[in-house]
């Protein structure tokens, strides 16, 4: 089976394997994990942050730096595209009981001019308070697309000078900065919290950091514990971080490159009406003759390639460290048999 429902899928490489198995750990609780203590500095450090915390998920990082910014009668700002919106199990309300207030930006990506028209009067009783701006980049449902950062800047004087925080959803940050280049230290720069997940493209088996300064980082302690995050002797795992942020950040153009290949192939196949252009690992395309993606993706199973419908006509495949050329030039051979 070619496997490419998501790059959450990776196993453990050997390297990685041997670095968490002789990684030194402690009750992580009570701060005394010195993995995990290397790990949030080598991050928060990265993107010169002051402060990280080590989490079990990223949906755990995002809705913790929900509830650090908001309260309830409070709004955040976001694409309707957004993992926080769609897939977090409606945890905006759960968690914080705070709004949501959704905009139609390009493949997921807003702008500063839309975020500007969208803040509510705070002197209005009827709405409720502007308060945090979520960004996500790469966009998963845009198809794994990138923010220009320009648009970024303008983003965050918005926030500024409307005393609004930004928040960015950076499950797939790395693979941002791989395709653009861009400094991570401008990220640290211009958000209040980032959330970088390692089990995805990096290749880890668990885990994600919430990024911050060390206010924020310490009311995120606070609820990581009540949400059920508080780990042990969890060094086991940030080894396996360490690791990948040492080894395999690089290679990630090699996944992007893959998935370019994937794309010009699906281009020329007939059962493809259009592909989304592809920045980065993620590639979305749409069935040609209104045929059901659910369907689609049977047959594909029954042909030895495993994506997941991505909409009702659309399917999406994410390249990952998992997937080699070998595998690309055999995944060509069974998508043009289909
Ligand atoms: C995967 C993902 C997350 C976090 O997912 P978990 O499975 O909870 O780690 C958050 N945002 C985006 C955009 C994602 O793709």
């Amino acid at each position: 089976m070619i496997d490419l429902r998501s790059d959450t899928i990776t196993r453990p490489t050997s390297g990685m394997r041997e670095a968490m198995i002789e990684a030194q750990v402690g009750d992580d609780v009570f701060g005394e994990d010195p993995t995990i203590n290397a790990l949030e500095k080598k991050a928060a450090a990265y993107f010169g942050m002051e402060s990280a915390i080590f989490c079990p998920s990223g949906t755990m990082t995002n809705q913790i730096a929900i509830r650090v910014h908001t309260a309830p009668h409070t709004e955040v700002i976001c694409d309707e595209k957004s993992h926080i919106y769609l897939y977090e199990g409606g945890g905006i309300a759960y968690n914080s009981f705070a709004s949501v207030r959704l905009l139609q930006g390009d493949r997921g990506r807003i702008t500063a001019e839309m975020v500007q028209d969208n803040i509510n009067n705070p002197d209005d009783v009827h709405a409720p308070i502007s308060t945090l701006v979520s960004l996500e980049n790469t966009m998963n449902k845009g198809g794994g697309c990138v923010y220009d950062f320009k648009e970024i800047e303008k983003i965050s004087a918005v926030c500024k000078d409307k005393d609004l925080k930004l928040h960015l959803d950076g499950a797939r940050l790395f693979n941002a900065l791989v395709a653009t280049e861009d400094n991570p230290k401008s990220y640290g720069q211009h958000f209040d919290t980032i959330s970088i997940c390692l089990s995805k493209g990096l290749g880890c088996p668990v885990g994600s950091l919430l990024l911050g300064n060390k206010e924020d980082i310490k009311r995120a302690r606070r609820v990581r514990k009540v949400l059920g995050g508080g780990m042990r002797q969890a060094g086991f795992l940030a080894a396996a971080g360490i690791y990948a942020l040492d080894h395999h950040i690089d290679r990630l153009v090699e996944d992007h490159n893959r998935a370019k290949s994937v794309a010009e192939e699906l281009e020329g196949l007939s059962f493809v009406e259009s592909v989304l252009p592809v920045e980065t690992n993620i590639v979305i395309f749409k069935l040609a003759d209104n045929a059901l993606s659910v369907n689609f993706v049977e047959k594909l199973k029954q042909n030895g390639i495993l994506a997941v419908p991505f909409g009702k006509h659309d399917v999406r495949f994410v390249t990952h460290l998992d997937f080699d050329d070998d595998m690309l030039q055999d995944l060509i051979v069974k998508l043009k048999a289909i």
